[in-house]
């Protein structure tokens, strides 16, 4: 059992972080680079299209396996002999990138306009399913992860730039870290949630363009940009969540009273021992292990300067299972048990009830507790300030270069 929550804390007022002229980390970039973001996963089939400009399907080695005509489409296909483009086999080939030929070209992919060039290609990560892979500009991207994240026709404007900087910051983080591999972020929440099709939405260009080039860096350095939904009253501190987060002051986790009028502020979920045990046996993570049927859960680690449960304890007719709070909310479903922030956890005739507060891992910013500064009138430069205690804002790109004298 955990300790119950209590929000006696009252913030301090914000400290307004300061925008540095920090010496260029070795991750500066002078333009804005582009994002490889996995927008087609799992998937049998792929349809290309070309928008404004005519497309090359090119191999590895760069040799031109076919043209698609401006406004025409193709079917990739996947079949037991292999992939199939319109009907026309591709014989071993296993992979392709799809680039534009006209200067205003696009590559549009099962009906979406992407950036200007995709890599498709049999994952073998993913059961030999279709993957796609579009090569996003950054700027761009963050247009399509703002309207994938927040109700940005509602929300305050200086929010929106909080939530672009704090975006850009996590996507270019996940650059650094992915750059040996196939792509950098996934367009779920499995990284930040990226909705494509909104490029000239005002509201969100207004947010993007107003930050261009600024992130949140910490003694200089870029680090990973952690946001959730809702903290329910404290946010947490990132090494207690992810075994890789950086033990950074930046992360350390403040007391939030912006986050109020949540929907997620307070939460009740019933989840029965059937449930729990079979969500937990189809859990990957947990493959190879026993699970026998549920018999009791014991939440450890919270306290009352850090509420949130660590470890679950899974008491089971096989023996007992220890794993981290956070994996066993994920697996359980994100959605249900919305949180690890529980005040209450009662056995029920079935199963469990879990009261408890907050949507997400707690970590970083507190989006609507960002919006809820932003209505206070509370800036930008604020709102940061206040979720990641320490932080500097530093241009990374779009420097204006002006001629010496
Ligand atoms: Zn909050």
């Amino acid at each position: 059992m955990i300790g119950l929550f209590s929000c006696k804390e009252v913030a301090q007022k914000p400290r307004e972080i300061q925008e540095v002229q920090a010496p260029p980390p070795p991750a500066t970039v002078l333009g804005a680079p582009e994002v490889r973001v996995a927008v087609v996963r799992d998937a049998q089939e792929v349809r290309i299209a070309a928008t404004d400009g005519a497309l090359v399907v090119k191999n590895g080695t760069g040799s031109v396996l076919a043209q698609i005509a401006d406004r025409n489409e193709a079917v990739l296909r996947l079949s037991p002999s292999g992939l199939t483009l319109d009907g026309r086999s591709l014989g071993l080939l296993r992979s392709m990138r799809i680039t534009k030929t006209a200067e205003a070209g696009r590559v549009s992919l099962d009906g979406v306009e992407l950036g200007e060039k995709a890599d498709l290609f049999i994952d073998p990560a993913r059961n030999n399913t279709l993957s796609a892979v579009a090569y996003v500009g950054i700027e761009e991207y963050l247009v399509g992860v703002l309207a994938g994240e927040v109700p940005y026709d509602r929300w305050g404007a200086e929010a929106l730039k909080a939530q672009a900087i704090t975006s850009r910051t996590y996507a270019l983080y996940q650059m650094k870290i992915h750059a040996n591999e196939a792509c950098d972020v996934e367009s779920t929440v499995m990284s930040q949630v990226f909705k494509p099709g909104n490029r000239n939405n005002v509201v969100l260009n207004r947010a993007v363009n107003g930050t261009r080039g600024l992130v949140l860096t910490s003694g200089g350095r870029i680090f990973p940009a952690y946001f959730h939904s809702t903290c329910g009253g404290a946010t947490a501190r990132g090494t207690s969540v992810f075994a890789d987060s950086p033990a950074v002051g930046t992360l350390n986790g403040v007391a939030c009273p912006f986050c109020a009028q949540s929907p997620s502020y307070r939460w009740h979920a019933e989840l029965t021992r059937d449930e729990i045990g079979r969500r937990l046996r189809a859990f990957p993570d947990l493959a190879g292990q026993t699970i026998g049927t549920i018999q009791g859960l014991d939440f450890l680690g919270g306290s009352a300067a850090s509420p949130r449960a660590e470890s679950v304890r899974v008491r089971h007719s096989g023996g007992v299972l220890t794993m981290s709070a956070n994996r066993f909310r994920i697996a359980v479903g994100p959605g249900v048990l919305k949180s690890v922030l529980l005040e209450r956890v009662t056995a029920t005739p079935t199963g469990f009830a879990f009261d408890g507060r907050g949507f997400g891992h707690g970590v970083g910013l507190c989006q609507y507790g960002s919006n809820g500064m932003a209505e206070k009138g509370y800036t930008c430069e604020q709102i940061l300030g206040f979720y990641y205690p320490g932080g500097e804002l530093t241009k990374v790109y779009g420097e204006r270069i002006t001629a010496s004298r």
